[in-house]
């Protein structure tokens, strides 16, 4: 099953975890079988922790939600799947040939229309919205992008999302490495340093799950 590649989790309960509650149509499935066959496949998000922030942005009311990432889709299907009909995802992404892979399941989905996607550095963009004057309008965030941009990607989500709006980071744990001294690359550096940040930072209300590969949940006050 796709879901165990992904992240290689041999983990006989988080495999039982999985099998009793992933629910992903059959677009969505075909979506993970190409994408687990790309040459980058390891940077699809797991689909229980795209689950899990669509659940989220349900619960939320989201309308607005800005993808922060793309690679071939997925987080962007997956939340435009769960928002309403006037809802919109806002995708950032700097490759065009990653995300045109995601575009036909889009469409084949019915929910193209609601995906609105923004090619370029995603530093850009978000500058953009906050100079555009759309500070709190957006509901929910997800960030799963270059591990090095994480903190700056936080500061300008920090700004877009509204009161009560949430920001999920993927990938918080790193496969492990975040604990692992000996790993002074700088993608593990930067997370270390921002889930550092993330603990003691008084704007938000955190949760910090062992789940997938490590998802941080920060809720705006
Ligand atoms: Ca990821």
């Amino acid at each position: 099953m796709s879901i165990f590649k992904s992240y290689n989790n041999k983990d006989p309960l988080v495999v039982y975890t999985v099998q009793h509650s992933l629910r992903q149509t059959d677009v969505q499935k075909r979506l993970d079988e190409v994408t687990l066959k790309h040459k980058r496949s390891a940077m699809l998000g797991a689909p229980e922790v795209l689950q899990l922030n669509a659940n989220l942005m349900q619960v939320i009311g989201a309308k607005k939600v800005l993808d922060v990432g793309v690679f071939t889709g997925a987080s962007s299907l997956s939340a435009a799947l769960a928002l309403p009909a006037d809802g919109e995802v806002h995708a950032l992404d700097i490759s065009e040939e990653y995300t045109n892979i995601g575009k036909p399941f889009w469409e084949e989905a019915g929910v193209a229309k609601k995906i609105h996607l923004h090619i370029a550095p995603a530093g850009e963009t978000l500058q953009r919205f906050i100079n555009e004057g759309q500070v709190g309008a957006f509901d929910f965030a997800f960030i799963d992008a270059d591990k090095v941009g994480y903190d700056n990607y936080y500061e300008c989500c920090l700004k877009l999302i509204r009161p009560g709006g949430i920001i999920a980071f993927d990938n918080t744990l790193w496969d492990g490495n975040v604990i692992n001294p000996e790993d002074q690359s700088a993608d593990t550096v930067a997370l270390r340093k921002l889930n550092a940040k993330l603990k003691d930072d008084q704007r938000i209300n955190i949760s910090f799950l062992n789940f997938g590969d490590g998802l941080t949940l920060c809720f705006k006050k």
